[in-house]
């Protein structure tokens, strides 16, 4: 009988592991349980395009003949409860049992709930799925004024949509500078001047304190003891990876679900991808939020299941967020950047950051600059760039891909 393949979570990671077995030719059963409605869908336009056009269609990230065609039985609404280790099952909500002899954990990640005063009056907003989005979108109809409590990717995709629709919008940032965990400084400021000068009040160093109001939220109270008026709050602080499933099971678990260079957990018959997955990348523990990194562990896994042999996984992070006008897309990770050589474009804003570790070239943030940034995954996935040769080339990336 051919193994039977199981997989927890039907977002970006869990919907590409069920696609790519079936590319790899597995012909055994694989069942994909997801606990949302619909069909598999992708995040990123939330807060990008569906929030400016509320265009629900074009989300899918397959439509629903390809899992008939593809034989691949997908069960939406059904949470997973437990996984039974000893019976090689996992256990449904409604008591059903399905036995596996691979398990896929693509749970994800659910959004951090800072205990704040205030937090659950009507008005403050989360955005993490579909059904987020849409209560955001319908209520962002109405109001005049929008406090954002995170000066992140997502909370920055939101401010920008609304500022363009005429709403007042604050962004309320603890870090001295916006996106500090992912991007270098001179970025931060280029995006802290663009959402300025879009009219977005961004207070940097400023911790929210409490939502105000009485029966639905007023505002958001500052630590220093300003108030900011709001009649929306969206709470865009970052994210906690979906890990009780495999804690409970008694995989390992420490930021994540922790995994080996093959993704797989401590029980070798169970695998982590995506946003849940605590994976070493260069020797490094590391858990990426991105589609990047869902998609490719879901194909690494894949390959594994089916027996391909294969190096452990080594895949480039990559990224991209758009805010406004400005593309913003990074190749590699900057963490622990200790130098970066800076560009600009004719206007003399920062266009490129290349961020250097040791001298050598470790990550590329680029604002508007497709090619440059296609050329920049090309240079990071290969031999080391160290910076004396890019500067020999004048900080030409394709020009070192060429040479
Ligand atoms: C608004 C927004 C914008 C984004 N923008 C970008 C971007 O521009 N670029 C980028 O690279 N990334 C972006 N991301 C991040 C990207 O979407 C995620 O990194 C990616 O979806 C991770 O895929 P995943 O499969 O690990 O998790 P998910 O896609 O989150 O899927 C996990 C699924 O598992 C389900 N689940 C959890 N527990 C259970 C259970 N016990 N039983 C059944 N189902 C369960 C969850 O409900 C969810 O549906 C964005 C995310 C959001 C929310």
């Amino acid at each position: 009988m051919s193994d039977r393949v199981v997989i927890v979570g039907a977002g970006q990671g869990g919907l590409q592991v069920a696609a790519s077995l079936r590319q790899e030719g597995f012909a055994g059963p694989v069942t994909l349980l997801g606990d949302e409605p619909g069909l598999p869908y992708q995040r990123p336009p939330l807060s990008k395009a569906y929030m400016k056009d509320g265009d629900e269609s074009r989300l899918a990230l397959k439509p629903a003949s390809f899992f008939e065609t593809a034989g691949i039985d997908y069960r939406p609404g059904i949470i997973v409860a437990g996984i039974d280790r000893p019976a090689g099952e996992v256990v449904l909500d409604n008591g059903e049992r399905l036995g596996f002899d691979h398990l896929v954990l693509a749970t994800g990640a659910r959004n951090l709930r800072p205990p704040l005063p205030g937090i659950d009056l009507p008005g403050v907003h989360e955005l993490r799925g579909l059904a987020d989005a849409a209560r955001l979108r319908a209520m962002a109809e109405g109001v005049r004024r929008a406090a954002v409590i995170g000066g992140g990717f997502i909370g920055l995709e939101f401010a920008a949509v609304a500022a363009a629709r005429g709403i007042h919008v604050t962004v309320i940032e603890a870090a001295d500078r916006l996106m500090s965990r992912a991007v270098t400084p001179p970025i931060s400021q280029r995006f802290l001047d663009f959402h300025r000068a879009a009219g977005v009040d961004v207070r940097l160093g400023a911790l929210g304190t409490a939502v105000l109001g009485g029966r639905a939220a007023e505002g958001v109270a500052l630590a220093d003891g300003q108030e900011v008026a709001a009649d929306l709050v969206l709470l865009a602080v970052g994210v906690r990876p979906n890990m009780e499933l495999a804690a409970e099971a008694g995989l390992a678990v420490a930021n994540g679900i922790v995994v080996d260079g093959h993704l797989r957990t401590s029980d070798p018959r169970i695998f982590a991808i995506g946003d849940c997955a605590n994976f070493p990348l260069g020797g490094i523990a590391t858990r990426l939020e991105s589609v990047q990194a869902a998609v490719d562990h879901a194909r690494h896994v894949a390959r594994t299941i089916t027996g391909a042999g294969q190096p452990p996984y080594d895949a480039l992070p990559w990224f991209w967020s758009d805010q406004g006008p400005l593309k913003l897309q990074i190749a590699g990770l900057s963490t622990g950047w200790d130098d970066t050589h800076v560009l600009t474009d004719a206007t003399g804003a920062v266009d490129t950051v290349l961020a250097f570790r040791d001298e050598r070239l470790i990550a590329v943030e680029a604002v508007n600059q497709a090619g440059r940034h296609m050329a920049a995954r090309k240079l990071l996935a290969g031999a080391p760039v160290m910076w004396d040769r890019l500067q020999g080339l004048d900080w030409d990336l394709r020009a070192a891909l060429a040479a």
